[in-house]
């Protein structure tokens, strides 16, 4: 039995059309291991070639994609933990141009360049969809001692030319077993397509459905006894989990990313099994595909890493670090890589929104209603509002969708504080929905026009949720990030589009008739502008208005609401009795008679008295 620990050439294939090839490159097969780590069902070949001691493995039977290759090279590592280079030899599908004449049965080699592994990975999904390609870059890791060799190889390979083709015929001699399945097949069979002609009837080959008509087929040239044949071509290999079987993808590839092959393990080995790439082309990564290239393509890849392998010194390679080594120091690189990233986008973010907050609020200056909401919730009593939050018409206005409900009052009934306890109760109820307010208030001329409450109910939104903000983004950047207040039509219009992305909405707004904007069309009159929000069907806002039954307030809401919509407030602490003496009493009593005339003063005298008797 083999000692593990005397390997160091990782050779990983994915087909067993692979394996085959790179067994029979070993200039002398060693017996089994003696020992592999417990959870790895990895089958190995161990063998020598040149002076290197190489363990071969291959992806479980019908597996294939970038995850299995992955785990077959981890548990390789762990069972040969002294391993310090790594191949991934196979066959794969070419993308010839213009620039690369690519034929079946030649070889692609990933070529580290620019600091990168001269592998990429992308998602195929969006390739065919969007012709948009989400590449991901891997750390270039491929060892000293293989970029050297592969210098060495094409210097020698340019003066001399390889001898790929005699070292395959030399394996197929001594294994006539082989010869059908690995042989070069006819050169006619290598038919490289137009990319708009696809291959349309699966069951059928190429020589039968699609034909030899020059006219379907790209024109190239016989290679002669001065070109390399099979040729190297050393660049960028595309890798992905799903096969690429579409031309006009793969030109767009080849193109935008320089890619000459795709093939799908290569991705999964990066960054848990630095390796070189080499892959010996069996199609033209498109909608014709037959399997007779794939032997003599897997043949050559194999023979081409017997090359390099053959390249280097023992010396050099023990003087490698071991792959595993290699890899934790990876890892731990990219775990930081990727808290640094993740930390610093988090913050990028939050200053940016901060900041960005920061500017909005100052550009539209909002008044903050909830120093009325606090104010307001300090002077309420025990209890007080109850009878309204357990009313069904409380219930109703919550649940049923594009709900109204105007509560009126005469002054001092404790409508501020009702409306106060109303928002209470909805924040409660509703945690993650939107609930905006706005007190109208006379003591606060930031607090009296459609205007400013507008401002404020945008700004809450905002503050809520910041994805819904688009329309605002919009017009603040619109208004010159700053430099320009928005006029009051603007700014219903942004709250409108805001309404409109959100599915449900409570909005309560108190005192309407400390409005001194009441009147007018929506753009500047509360009124009309509450008609507006209520009378789009697809929004599902549940409005509720407090106010002093002013006239035109009441001849408004009565005309346009329906009955149930309308309720009078109760106070909590006296009764409706006394409520209707006091107001009886004041437009009665013949000792008042002077003020008679005078409502706004008959008001007043009237919420003294009910305040007074609030207290009592
Ligand atoms: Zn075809």
């Amino acid at each position: 039995m083999s000692d593990s620990r005397n390997y160091t050439v990782g050779w990983i294939c994915a087909l067993e059309t692979e394996y085959v090839a790179a067994q029979s490159f070993l200039d002398e097969e060693h017996k089994g291991p003696e020992y592999v780590s417990p959870h790895d069902n990895n089958d190995y070949t161990l063998g020598k070639i040149g002076k290197h001691n190489v363990v071969i493995a291959v992806l479980p039977d019908g597996e294939y994609g970038t995850s299995s290759a992955a785990s077959v090279a981890r548990d390789m590592l762990h069972s040969f933990p002294n391993v310090r280079i790594g191949l991934m030899v196979g066959i794969g599908g070419g993308a010839p141009s213009s620039k690369h004449d690519i034929r079946l049965g030649d070889i692609v080699v990933s070529a580290p360049r620019h600091g990168e592994s001269g592998v990429f990975q992308y998602d195929f999904g969006k390739t065919i969809q969007n012709q948009s390609f989400q590449p991901t870059g891997f750390l270039n890791q491929t060892p000293m001692v293989l970029r050297t060799a592969i210098n060495g190889i094409k210097a020698e390979h340019k003066r001399k030319g390889h001898q790929i083709e005699q070292a395959i015929n030399g394996v197929l001699q001594e294994s006539p077993r082989l010869r059908r399945d690995y042989k070069r097949p006819d050169m006619n069979s290598d038919r490289l397509y137009l990319s708009e002609f696809v291959h349309t009837k699966e069951e059928e080959t190429c020589a039968v459905a699609c034909g030899d008509n020059p006219s379907s087929l790209v024109p190239r040239i016989k290679r002669t006894e001065s070109d390399d044949n099979p040729a190297i071509f050393y660049g960028t290999i595309a890798s992905s989990n799903q096969l690429m079987k579409d031309a006009v993808a793969r030109d767009s590839l080849a193109k935008e990313k320089e890619v000459l092959c795709f093939e799908m393990e290569a991705a999964g080995l990066m960054n848990h099994f630095p390796c070189l790439v080499i892959r010996g082309i069996c199609d033209y990564a498109d909608s014709h595909k037959n399997k007779e290239w794939q032997g003599y393509a897997a043949m050559a890849a194999a023979a081409y890493a017997k090359n390099l392998l053959c390249r280097i010194p023992l010396n050099k390679m023990e003087a490698e670090k071991k792959l595993c080594d290699v890899i934790s120091s990876v890892k731990n690189s990219l775990d930081e890589v990727y808290t640094a990233t993740q930390d610093t986008k988090a913050t990028v973010q939050n200053l940016d929104l901060e900041q960005k907050r920061g500017k909005v609020e100052y550009w539209l200056s909002p008044p903050d209603p909830s120093t009325n909401f606090n104010k307001a919730l300090q002077q309420r009593h025990k209890g007080s509002g109850l009878w309204f939050l357990q009313s069904d018409n409380f219930i109703k206005w919550r649940t049923q969708p594009s709900s109204f409900l105007w509560l009126h009052g005469i002054p001092g009934c404790g409508k501020t504080i009702l409306s106060s306890t109303i928002i209470e109760q909805l924040g409660t109820m509703l945690p993650s929905q939107t609930i905006l307010y706005f007190y109208f208030d006379f003591n606060d001329t930031a607090k009296q026009t459609l205007d400013k409450m507008i401002r404020s109910l945008i700004y809450q939104f905002y503050h809520n949720d910041e994805k819904d903000s688009q329309p605002l983004y919009s017009l603040f950047s619109s208004c010159k990030d700053r430099q320009r207040q928005p006029t009051t039509e603007e700014l219903c219009n942004v709250f409108f589009e805001m309404l409109n992305r959100i599915e449900e909405i409570w909005i309560v707004l108190d005192a309407l008739d400390e409005c001194s904007t009441r009147r007018g069309p929506a753009i500047n009159g509360v009124l009309s502008w509450i008609r507006e929000i209520l009378n789009t069907e697809q929004r599902n806002v549940h409005l509720l208005v407090t106010s002093r039954p002013e006239q035109d307030i009441e001849s408004e809401i009565t005309q346009h609401y329906q009955k149930d919509d309308i309720i009078a407030i109760k106070s909590g602490l006296i009764s409706d009795d006394i409520r209707a003496y006091i107001h009886a009493r004041v437009r009665e009593n013949p000792g008042l008679k002077r003020w008679w005339s005078h409502v706004e003063v008959q008001n007043e005298i009237e919420l003294r008295l009910i305040e007074k008797a609030d207290g009592m």
